[in-house]
């Protein structure tokens, strides 16, 4: 399987941490139907809905762009020694996967020079820190986090209503080392990397796009979860903070980039998770490709 790609003059790496069954489809999708899952079934099976134990298969990836003398990372997936209870496959992990894959890429944690993260769940900014004689440090020493001002603001004010657990761990030790770059959801980073905000999952939310030659791909995040929303176009998932505006955004950006050249990269599905949205009728579908 390929997990490097071009956009343009670009060089996009697929760092994987995990592309497990984890989430019951009716518990993720709450307005999602027997009939709807049954209709949709045999596309679904088996790469994003696990045939043996019906659990939807997500990965956990992040993107990493070379561009321009810079070497950017997109979202930095679950991490270790992070207490999860809720969440078994990421709970207290010490595997080395994540690493293996960085270096795979040819990259070392000092190479990264921007961390963005599309928004401020646990499996985005797991990595960003790492564990060292009990206190919680930047995993990528040179790398400047780079985090919607929006979506910061947002959860800092939860985090001080009830402690969340991944903001204590994985966002703060970022922002008290003066890491952070905080920026709007709309932000051109650096030449051919744009901030596309798509909120809804989270307040300020942001999917990333690339262009360079000609050629364009956007970097989803949790814009959208599995391939089962672009032919059911209704559903929500359960962790969106306003759901209502999460559907909204998903819709209009399929509806804008169906049947066009523009490469999604889709942080949650699976492998290859690089395709295109087409359009299906009234609804839409996903058609993979390699890049
Ligand atoms: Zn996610």
């Amino acid at each position: 399987m390929a997990l490097t790609f071009n956009v343009g003059e670009m060089r996009v790496d697929r760092v994987i941490e995990q592309e497990l069954p984890g989430f019951d489809p009716f518990e993720f999708f709450p307005n999602l139907t027997k009939e709807e899952l049954e209709e949709h079934r045999s596309m679904l099976e088996p790469n994003a809905l696990d045939p043996a134990s019906g659990l939807l298969v997500f990965t956990m990836q992040s993107y990493v762009v070379r561009v321009g003398g810079l070497t950017i990372l997109i979202d930095s997936c679950i991490g270790n020694d992070k207490d999860r209870p809720t969440r078994p496959l990421w709970h207290m992990k010490t595997d080395t996967t994540y690493m293996d894959a960085l270096k795979q890429a040819g990259l070392t944690v000092n190479d990264i020079d921007m961390v963005m993260c599309t928004h401020l769940h646990p499996d985005h900014v797991g990595w960003n820190t790492k564990l060292e004689n009990g206190r919680w440090v930047p995993t990528f020493p040179n790398a400047k986090y780079v985090f919607s001002k929006m979506e910061l603001d947002y959860w800092t004010e939860q985090n001080a209503k009830k402690p969340i657990g991944h903001f204590v761990d994985s966002v703060l030790p970022i922002v008290e080392a003066g890491k952070t770059e905080l920026v709007t959801s709309d932000h051109e980073l650096t030449h051919g990397v744009q901030l596309l905000p798509t909120p809804g999952h989270t307040p300020d939310h942001y999917s990333v796009r690339l262009s360079s030659g000609g050629s364009e791909a956007i970097v989803t995040g949790d814009l959208i979860h599995s391939p089962l929303q672009c032919a059911c176009t209704h559903l929500h998932a359960r962790p969106d903070v306003d759901p209502v505006q999460g559907l909204a955004t998903r819709n209009a950006i399929m509806e804008k980039y169906a049947d066009t050249d523009t490469l999604i990269a889709a942080t949650h599905f699976p492998s290859p998770s690089l395709g295109q949205f087409i359009r299906n009728g009234d609804a839409f579908g996903y058609r993979y490709r390699e890049g």
